[in-house]
């Protein structure tokens, strides 16, 4: 007696075990001499679960098929919107960072401006110190604005 071999149809997926000597026609579908033999021992076949079964076969067909596979890729290909998506995110994150440092540097460079004005406005009153208290006065005035113009000057620069 011919030995026994699992044969499948990859054109419905019926599978039956059969003699090694025949071509059997798919009794499922009738088509015409297309059942293919699994290049695996029946015993080794019968031994799996009905999930394995399906994933081998399922293989065996892909594999005889490489359109078809191509097929079965093709929507993950049309489809990879988080592909494009993530990269967008990785340059916006960068742009974050580097308008932060942007913004960082404009604030420096407005205290430092400040601070170079308030230096010089008290080196200047230094100056002229035995002067009149009216004038004094009037400059501290002028200080006290100082905070205020400051922090208006801030709120425009993070408008740009
Ligand atoms: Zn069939």
């Amino acid at each position: 007696m011919r030995e026994l071999a699992v044969f499948y149809c990859p054109k419905c997926g019926y599978y039956a075990y059969y003699q090694t000597s025949r071509h059997p026609q798919c009794p499922k579908c009738q088509a015409p001499g297309v059942m293919s033999m699994a290049r695996i021992h029946y015993t080794e076949f019968m031994h799996m679960s009905c999930q394995e079964r399906d994933e081998y076969l399922s293989q065996a067909i892909l594999a005889s098929n490489p359109s078809l596979l191509e097929r079965l890729i093709a929507p993950h290909k049309k489809y990879n919107s988080r592909a494009v998506i993530a990269e967008m995110s990785t340059v916006i994150m960068n742009l974050d960072t580097e308008n932060k440092i942007l913004n960082d540097t404009v604030n420096w460079m407005h205290d430092t401006i400040w601070q170079l004005l308030r230096e010089k406005r008290r080196a200047e009153q230094a100056q002229s110190a035995p002067a009149a208290a009216a004038q004094s006065a009037s400059s501290q005035a002028a200080a006290s604005r100082e905070p205020h113009s400051t922090s208006q000057d801030k709120d425009d620069s993070e408008e740009r």
